[in-house]
């Protein structure tokens, strides 16, 4: 039974993996329903130059369409080798790489053609630190007012994929909490323990439960 009988928010996302995911953090607290089942297709055009910026895009593009509450995350990996990149442009890394390198676009939200350019972008800095972060801002549209949650994951790029689990970059990366696997090797509620989603979906509980907020009922 969750804390809030009845609570329903919209979780603005068509990708598979963050929405089981905020399903398992969010178990208790609330029921989480993808867009699709509140009726939402499609997708806002993340243009905005920060990830607090894209967060607040694709929570209002759902908002504008269902008027029911609802939130949304947009998460970045920040490569310190890489100057913070791929950040704000970590769903279309490969894209613009290859746009970079002149070579023939690749289809862009692929998970595997994304880690192919983030190891070989690390090929031409051997010896620095592989040290990353995964950063997600999460917007919550609650009445028409937005809340802004965060959750950072510190750890470093591995050399090779390994491990089956999570979705994205998972398999490339360490996370400081278990430097032995990569977090694909993670149990789910092992990376959801850990993981910037889990976080910042845990803060945005928490204030929930604070205000005794009552949603969507
Ligand atoms: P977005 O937040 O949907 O824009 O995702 C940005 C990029 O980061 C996409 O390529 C996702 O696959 C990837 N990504 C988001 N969250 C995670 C995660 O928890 N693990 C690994 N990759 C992720």
């Amino acid at each position: 039974m969750p804390i809030f009988a009845g609570m329903k928010l919209v979780f603005a996302t068509g990708n598979e993996g963050k929405l089981r995911e905020a399903r398992q953090i969010l178990e208790g607290v609330c029921e989480v329903v993808s867009q699709t089942e509140a009726g939402v297709s499609g997708e806002a055009e993340e243009n905005a130059p920060t990830l607090k910026g894209n967060s607040l895009l694709k929570a209002e593009y759902v908002y504008g369409r269902c008027a029911l509450d609802c939130f949304a995350d947009d998460t970045g990996l920040e490569v310190d080798a890489l100057g913070g990149a791929p950040g704000v442009r970590t769903a279309r890394f490969a894209g613009d790489i290859a746009l970079r390198d002149g070579r023939e676009p690749v289809q862009s939200h692929v998970f595997s053609a994304n880690i192919d350019a983030l190891l070989g972008e690390l090929e031409k800095h051997p010896g620095e630190p592989r040290t990353a972060r995964f950063h997600s801002v999460v917007t919550l549209i609650l009445g028409g007012e937005k809340h802004f949650f965060e959750g950072v994951l510190e750890g470093s790029i591995a050399l090779q994929r390994s491990g089956h689990g999570g979705f994205g970059y998972d398999p490339v990366f360490i996370s400081s909490d278990y430097p032995d696997r990569s977090v694909a090797e993670l149990p789910d509620e092992v990376k959801n323990a850990i993981s910037h989603r889990g976080k910042a979906l845990r803060a945005m509980a928490e204030w929930l439960r604070s205000r005794n907020v009552q949603v969507n009922q």
